[in-house]
């Protein structure tokens, strides 16, 4: 199986083709890789809703359920990932946005 075409959506940071899946646990937006891959661990499918339903392949249920395809979260291959407030190492890619010196009327 894959992500039919509507599905298909682009990551506004590296611009790699993804899909938005919604967690079965939490139902929380997770993009992942559009392209299915057998490394991933995420099964994903297609509910009768038309939405792709992504969960979490464990040790316990390692198997995919029919219909399911084996993905990689988005945020594992992504080039330029979101950085992470909690995380306490500061990240040195700051973008170049500096306020320049307003100056004032003469
Ligand atoms: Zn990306």
């Amino acid at each position: 199986m894959k992500p039919s075409s509507r599905h298909l959506a682009t990551c506004r940071r590296c611009g790699a083709p993804i899909c938005w899946a919604l967690t079965t646990a939490h139902g929380r937006r997770q993009p992942i890789d559009a392209a299915p891959t057998d490394k991933g661990n995420l099964g994903v499918m297609q509910g009768p809703d038309g939405v792709l339903y992504v969960r979490t392949i464990t040790a316990a249920r390692p198997e995919l359920r029919p219909g399911e395809w084996q993905a990689m979260p988005h945020h594992a291959t992504c080039i330029t990932p979101p950085p992470r407030r909690s995380s306490g190492t500061g990240q040195r890619a700051r973008s170049g946005v500096r306020p320049a010196p307003w100056q004032g009327r003469p």
